[in-house]
């Protein structure tokens, strides 16, 4: 992982899922209050940007801003829902824009359990047609997965699918639900996960990408249920590589400058072997239980050592401080579409499954 800066382009979207933390908002973005957030992270020497929701691929300007971000030296990826990047002609239309790399998410492959989290049926099929018309288009593919309740024991089966049948994705990024925010904080006891309902499916899922050579990282992961795999925690990377990032936020939050990523701890942590370089529990929602954590006794130097030795695309920080700048705005538009998705969710939030 490198300096990454993250724009919500959207906050809207057109899927509806139970444990979504970003729910709409009335701020919007044009192409000139994107344009200011790309050149500052631009000028602080970031290696890319992350346009994200929301969707964004419902915004008319993305092209538009991919293409802009591009000329100004970033490396531009965007995490999406592969509603609109399975039309051929968009796949098309955003790698000629400069769009590197596409983060499609997928939450299971069983089809009845990814249109009940989604609360909107048939969205799987388009994921991987996304996934088809992106990497036809000549963008590279990750697969991004929120682990919660209803997939936590088949993690390694949604995994084995992907090298079966879309065995072009190289890499793999799984978070760990947060019931902190949005419905995801409503539905909390609904989608939360105990750690160790997905702690061996999780395992099984990264030992195949490791033995088929794919890529990955796991985020919001207690070190405790990584096992072999606390090289691949994205909270561990950034805590040895002293790395940060840039989240602006399409909401009042705004821009927010991370550089701290340490979380939850217990007493059970103290005894840790891997206390200093563990993110602990990711839970400012108390959705999780810290009861589950259980120090470790292995080597903090092995895995200080293979994450320094892996070669990164990190860049001196030129500006640490935060751009005085506004993100997005509030306008007659975005308060008319605030309005009618809020109205939307009552309607078709998600059903129990
Ligand atoms: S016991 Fe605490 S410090 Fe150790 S791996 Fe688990 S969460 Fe991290």
């Amino acid at each position: 992982m490198a300096n990454l800066g993250y724009i919500q382009v959207v906050r809207h979207c057109n899927h509806f899922c139970g444990f979504c933390s970003n729910p709409s908002t009335p701020y919007v973005h044009t192409f000139e209050t994107m344009r200011v957030l790309v050149d500052d992270l631009a000028r602080r020497g970031y290696f890319g940007v992350i346009l994200t929701g929301g969707e964004p691929t419902l915004h008319p300007d993305l092209p538009q801003i991919a293409r802009y971000a591009r000329q100004q030296g970033l490396h531009v990826r965007m995490i999406t829902n592969g509603s609109r990047l399975a039309e051929v002609e968009f796949a098309r239309a955003l790698a000629a824009a400069g769009v590197e790399l596409a983060h499609v998410s997928v939450y299971s492959v069983r089809a009845d359990v990814e249109a009940g989290l989604r609360g909107v049926p048939g969205t799987l099929a388009r994921a991987f047609g996304a996934l088809d018309a992106a990497h036809a288009a000549g963008i590279e593919l990750a697969v991004n997965c929120v682990i919660n309740r209803d997939n936590a024991d088949h993690l390694d089966e949604n995994v084995r699918w992907f090298v079966e049948h879309h065995p072009y994705v190289r890499h793999f990024v799984w978070n760990a639900l947060d019931p902190s925010m949005g419905r995801a904080e409503h539905d909390k006891a609904r989608f939360t996960p105990r750690l160790a309902d997905f702690e061996l499916s999780l395992h099984r899922a990264l030992s195949i990408l490791q033995q088929t050579g794919r890529t990955f990282r796991v985020e919001k992961v207690p070190l405790c249920y990584m096992a072999d795999f606390a090289w691949a925690s994205t909270e561990t990377r950034k805590i040895v590589k002293s790395e940060e990032r840039i989240v602006h936020f399409l909401d009042e939050k705004q821009t927010v400058r991370q550089t701290a990523w340490e979380h939850v701890y217990s007493d059970a942590c103290t005894p840790c072997s891997l206390r200093a370089i563990c993110g602990g529990l990711f839970d400012r929602g108390n959705g999780y239980d810290p009861a589950e954590l259980h120090p470790v006794f292995v080597s903090k130097a092995a895995i200080v050592s293979r994450i320094a030795s892996e070669p990164e695309h990190v860049r001196p920080i030129a500006d640490p401080a935060p751009p005085a700048v506004p993100v997005g705005r509030i306008t007659l538009e975005g308060e008319r579409r605030f309005a009618a998705q809020a109205r939307a969710e009552q309607r078709r939030g998600p059903k129990p499954t």
